[in-house]
């Protein structure tokens, strides 16, 4: 029987909150002109969601998914501590957000697209340039006193079913790239688009 180590159930797990939870959101936001990074706050024991959101510019250019789960987080009644919970971010986050997780307390980051298949993949390169155009550095320290940062994919080596991993991913990567096209034809308002 091939049972999942406890890698790939993570990863899975994962995958199943960005399709399930995070993809509709990000769908019904790219139709309004919002970008397409989502993200979920979840209970790091038993991996339950706590909250799913995307990004939400046309309200204001700082709703990041990140940024916005955060505030739905401690808009709930009742919510775990910050420090019982994991950040899932469907792509690496940008400066503002890597400062935001830090703000809030989240001990554990993962996130599913690295800055090169953002800049690439979704032509939003705003995430690089400004890193460097501000901090002079190419990436946040994913390793720092506030919380780890891991990509998702760096699960994958340690998978005795890698190809159901990579399969799962490209079909993720696919999705992205429909929601993509769909903010790229919409009408943006932002200054930063
Ligand atoms: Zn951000």
């Amino acid at each position: 029987m091939n049972v999942m180590n406890r890698d790939e159930a993570f990863f899975h797990r994962m995958m199943d909150i960005i399709e399930n939870d995070i993809v509709p959101l990000t769908l019904r936001g790219v139709k309004m002109g919002a970008k397409v990074f989502g993200a979920a706050l979840i209970t790091r024991r038993d991996l339950n969601l706590v909250v799913a959101s995307s990004n939400h510019e046309a309200n204001s250019p700082l709703w990041h998914g990140e940024v916005f789960a955060i505030k739905e987080f401690y808009e709930l009644q009742n919510h775990p501590l910050p420090d019982e919970c994991l950040m899932l971010a469907t792509h690496q986050p940008c400066c503002m957000c890597a400062s935001a997780i830090a703000w809030g307390g989240f001990p554990e980051v993962w996130y599913l697209f690295g800055y090169d298949q953002t800049n690439e993949d979704f032509n939003i390169p705003h995430d690089q340039k400004m890193i460097q155009d501000i901090f002079k550095t190419k990436e946040p320290n994913p390793d720092n006193s506030y919380y780890t940062m891991k990509p998702l994919m760096g699960l994958v080596p340690e998978m005795k079913d890698q190809a159901a991993a990579n399969k799962r991913y490209e079909a993720v990567k696919a999705r992205y790239a429909e929601l993509s096209a769909i903010y790229q034809n919409s009408e943006k308002t932002m200054a930063l688009s």
